[in-house]
């Protein structure tokens, strides 16, 4: 109401000065009508659907050339004197760019907010003739580009606010802003460092600077901002230590630095700060010890200093700080003891001192604290009996005490904690039975109790459990059978049973478990049949019930497992033989069948014929062409022998021929070399002419001595690139075509498996797919070796993305490209028996035609170059594509290959390698919102933005989502090709 009042007041005022002073108010009225104008022709240029858009920005409609004083309109306010003061425009749905603002015809505005809009494009500079200003912001809409020197001129800034865009660059110099009280960057992409002067803006009370790509250190002057109560640098790359001029910043409430390279030990004067109530320090590289003056700060709230390096102990002070809410001190290398008092503020929700090595007890406050929602203490040196250490905890959501010592029995509390989602308490000495009770947890999603001395029964109770995920009580002494009840447990996807006591059989009702992906069961003393409902368990990835007396013959049924990967049923009494229908699975990586009294043949798939003769032996009579078996002599037909024949016939005897001319040109080389002194010239054309090794499938017309011949024995000028295996060449060959020759470095290729190498090789040479390079063949002659691709006119994605070519690449090229390389993958997979793994899925090895379509190279190379497998990924894999689970495990799969393609569908949509997104997405911590804000950043900000079309925007996004899927660091989490060719065909 006061508002509107105003309002007519001052248009009352304007008429008066209308009359009184003509002169001046003739002036005036022209002044605003020239504004008007100057916002109408802005207007203009704003995407505007259904004319919804600022309806009361209008000319008059009695009279078409008046218009109307702007000061009646929405979101414009006057003074008394009509000038435009204020500027409110905050979550109008505005889309547009701000180029057309007419910026100098509001001399006198102090007010301008355009927040929450889609506005995008570059600040324009004359911004800077707003010199009244003295609140702007610019926030949360997708600007670009630099920020304008231009605010430095705005001096009477107090606010100054445009975070969550997409702006790069350095903050400008706005030392000089002495007015400034509010700074707030956050959330874009600026990267360059903080200006020192930032030190003179002695007004400032908050400085937000967070989720940046700041490099740098932080300057010491920011020590000098003796006003300043909030200090928020986390998320950027800042190096170096943390400025000792901080503790003069004695009005500091919270201090925030953490996800930077900070270095360095915590300095002492922090403690002078006492006044924080948020310390966070979390993930940085600090060293050394805690200051024991951390302990005067006890207004804390928060004091985080997780993921770093550091040492000694943690003051026992911090249990007496009557506001603490959450302690997260895990990931360091601390001693000694957790603080005693820790819930004496009865507030506490947060404990976490996990990876460290606290030892004693657990602090005995933790009983009655109420408050507590997560309590991590896993994986230190903790010890004590917890039967009677817990209570009752109405808001419980995470407890996880795994290996430590702790011994006595489980609480039957944990049942009155109806939040409770995860339970761990893996890895301790527990013993006694588990508490019936656990089944009133209703929300569990996670219960480990794995490694254990836990005995009895398991209680049918557990059955109640319906929003199981995963189940873990193997390697205890649990005995009976196992509850028929564990078949209610329908959103479990992981249930590890074994190394227990189990026995009779296994229930029929597991057939239930539908979304199963791992089953374990091994290590009991389980009996009887396996039940053929296992066969419904489609999505298992992972079925070992190895080690028990189970008998019968494996159930046909098991071949439903469509899904399944690795199969042990070793150590069992199975018999009979084994289904033919296995034939069928065709993603079956690993079997073990060891040790029952199989007999018959084995099936003819991948996963048989090259299992190891472990996996087949101590059985009755299993036959098969596997080294170490019978060769299933009754079974074979015409057929096979016929087939035999043929292989050896075509096969064998060029091989041998192959080999009778390698020996014989070794000979001659011998010999040549021997004779060199005397007849150089014609060693040389001997070594030019005979290529020691060759398979060139090039329409049959490709020969060695012209690929030489084009490009003249390998000369600088016809080169187009080097990696790390060697340098590429262009060949034109006097056909006409054009050829990518790869000379190797060194050939280290295995010569003792000559054969494998040889046929390996002529499989690649017969992949035949739109999206993958086509292999000529190889050549390995006394002075080089050397691979023949199809040559692609553009080259390597890795250069188009990181060059001016950029832009020509737009968002439907982009998408083209993702959905090829998903293609090959998928094709490699699932379509080439046995599957072929590339290992090696980067940007530099997807290569663009001139259609700007994807074609994947060097698919199957990486391991024929190197096949020693245990060292492989120190020659495939790029740095930044390679799947984390390969720095503990060299087992290389098709997932890892789903890892790379993730990583490379990131850089495609953001233009460069999504590294930050990677580590940030390893921090498990990151919570949904910033996710979002993080997919907001994802975008290669050299195209049009992608949300000028929502089809694109939502085309991408669906990528994105489909390729966070893929760089899950749980391979079994992680969608296979096949999977993700579906998700994006809808794209
Ligand atoms: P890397 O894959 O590590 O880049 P390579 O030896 O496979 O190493 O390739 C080196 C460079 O040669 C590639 O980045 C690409 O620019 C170029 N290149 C390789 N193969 C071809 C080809 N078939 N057609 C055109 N250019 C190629
Ligand atoms: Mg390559």
């Amino acid at each position: 109401m006061g508002f509107s009042t105003l309002k007519r007041e001052s248009s009352l005022v304007t008429l008066i000065l209308l009359f009184i002073l003509s002169d001046f108010s003739l002036n005036v009225a022209s002044n605003s009508i020239e504004a008007a104008r100057g916002l109408l022709k802005w207007k203009a240029t704003l995407q505007n659907h259904n004319n919804s858009l600022l309806p009361s920005w209008t000319v008059d409609p009695v009279n078409a050339t008046n218009i109307t004083t702007p000061c009646t309109w929405s979101g414009i306010s006057c003074n008394h004197a009509g000038r435009i003061i204020s500027i409110n425009l905050t979550s109008t749905s505005l889309k547009g760019t701000l180029d057309q603002f007419p910026f100098s015809l509001f001399s006198h505005l102090s007010y301008l907010d355009l927040n929450e809009n889609q506005l995008y494009g570059n600040i324009p500079s004359p911004i800077g003739n707003l010199t009244k200003l003295k609140f702007l912001n610019l926030s949360s809409n997708h600007f670009s580009g630099k920020i304008p020197s231009e605010i430095g001129l705005l001096t009477n800034l107090e606010v100054l606010h445009m975070f969550v865009n997409h702006l790069n660059g350095s903050i400008p110099e706005i030392g000089h802003l002495s007015s400034l009280k509010n700074l707030a960057l956050d959330g874009n992409h600026l990267d360059g460092p903080i200006p020192v002067s930032i030190g003179n803006l002695s007004s400032l009370v908050g400085l937000y600077l967070y989720n940046n790509s700041l490099p740098g250190s932080i300057p010491s002057s920011i020590g000098n901002l003796s006003n300043l109560v909030y200090l928020f640098l986390k998320k950027n790359h800042l190096r170096g230590p943390i400025p000792s001029s901080f503790g003069y910043l004695r009005k500091l409430t919270k201090l925030e630095l953490s996800n930077n390279q900070l270095s360095g030990s915590i300095p002492q004067e922090i403690g002078n700060l006492k006044l924080l109530t948020d310390l966070s320090l979390s993930q940085n590289q600090l060293r050394g010890t805690v200051p024991s003056s951390l302990s005067n700060l006890s207004s804390l709230e928060i004091l985080h200093l997780y993921d770093n390096q550091l040492s000694g102990h943690i003051p026992q002070e911090i249990g007496n700080f009557m506001n603490l809410n959450s302690l997260s001190v895990g990931g360091n290398q601390f001693t000694g003891f957790l603080p005693q008092n820790i819930c004496q503020s009865g507030s506490l929700q947060y404990f976490s001192v996990h990876d460290n090595y606290f030892i004693g007890s657990l602090p005995k406050t933790l009983r009655n604290c109420t408050s507590l929602e997560r309590v991590r203490l896993e994986k230190n040196q903790l010890i004590g009996n917890i039967s009677d250490d817990f209570g009752i905890y109405p808001n419980l959501k995470l407890f996880d005490l795994s290996y430590n010592k702790f011994y006595g029995e489980l609480s039957a509390n944990w049942g009155n904690c109806p939040q409770l989602g995860i339970l761990k308490i893996a890895g301790n000495n527990i013993t006694g039975g588990i508490p019936p009770e656990i089944g009133n947890t209703t929300q569990l999603h996670e219960l480990d109790f794995s490694s254990n001395h836990l005995v009895g029964k398991v209680p049918m109770e557990l059955g109640k459990l319906t929003s199981l995920n995963d189940l873990i009580l193997n390697g205890n002494q649990l005995s009976g059978g196992i509850p028929p009840e564990l078949g209610l447990l329908t959103d479990l996807g992981y249930l590890d049973l074994s190394a227990n006591r189990f026995s009779n059989s296994i229930p029929g009702n597991m057939g239930y478990l539908l979304k199963l992906h791992y089953l374990n069961m091994s290590s009991n003393e389980l009996s009887q049949e396996i039940p053929i409902q296992l066969g419904k368990l489609v999505q298992l990835s992972e079925l070992d019930l190895s080690h028990n007396l189970l008998r019968g013959e494996i159930p046909p049924e098991i071949c439903n497992l469509e899904s399944l990967e690795k199969l042990n049923l070793s150590h069992n009494n199975l018999s009979g033989s084994i289904p033919t229908n296995f034939e069928n699975m065709h993603g079956l990586l690993s079997i073990d069948i060891s040790y029952n009294e199989l007999d018959g043949p084995i099936p003819s798939i991948e996963a048989f014929r090259h299992a190891p003769v472990e996996a087949l032996q101590g059985n009755k009579g299993l036959c098969g062409e596997v080294s170490g078996l019978q060769p299933c002599k009754a079974l074979k037909s015409y057929k096979h022998v016929h087939r035999k024949w043929r292989t050896v016939l075509f096969t064998v005897l060029p091989l041998l021929a192959a080999l009778a001319l390698i020996i014989g040109l070794i000979g001659m080389f011998v010999f040549s070399q021997r004779r060199k002194k005397d007849s150089q010239e014609q060693e040389e054309n001997n070594r030019n002419n005979q290529a020691l090794l060759s398979i060139l499938t090039y329409e049959g017309k490709l020969v060695y001595e012209e690929i030489i011949r084009s490009i003249n024995n390998f000369d600088e000028s016809f080169c187009i690139g080097r990696g790390g295996c060697g340098s590429v060449y262009k060949a034109e060959l006097p056909s006409g075509d054009t050829v990518a020759v790869k000379k190797l470095h060194s050939f280290t290729g295995e010569t003792t498996h000559q054969k494998e190498f040889l046929s390996e090789i002529k499989a690649l040479t017969e992949i035949r797919h739109r999206n993958i390079v086509k292999f000529y063949g190889f050549c390995s002659h006394a002075r080089h070796s050397f691979l023949v691709y199809e040559y692609l006119e553009r080259g390597s994605l890795a250069r188009i993305l990181s060059s001016e070519a950029a832009t020509e690449m737009d968002w439907s090229k982009r998408v083209n490209v993702i959905k090829g390389v998903a293609h090959a993958l998928s094709y490699m997979h699932h379509e080439c028996r046995p599957p072929i793994v590339h290992r090696d899925v980067s940007s530099k090895n997807v290569l663009l035609d001139f259609e700007y379509e994807a074609h994947v190279s060097d698919f199957g190379t990486a391991k024929l170059l190197k096949p020693d497998s245990s060292n492989w990924s120190e020659l495939a894999g790029t740095y930044g594509y390679v799947a984390p689970e390969l720095a503990y495990t060299m087992k290389v799969t098709e997932k890892c290959d789903v890892y790379s393609f993730g990583v490379l569908a990131l850089e495609v949509i953001k233009g460069q390698h999504p590294k930050d997104l990677l580590s940030s997405l390893s921090d498990s911590s990151l919570p949904g919102a910033n996710m979002n804000e993080a997919i907001d950043h994802m975008f290669d900000a050299r195209l049009p933005p992608p949300w000028l079309e929502v089809e694109v925007e939502d085309k991408l996004k669906s990528i994105i989502e489909v390729a966070l899927l893929c760089v899950d660091a749980n391979p079994e989490r992680r969608p296979n090709m096949q999977i993700v060719c579906k998700l994006l065909s809808g794209q």
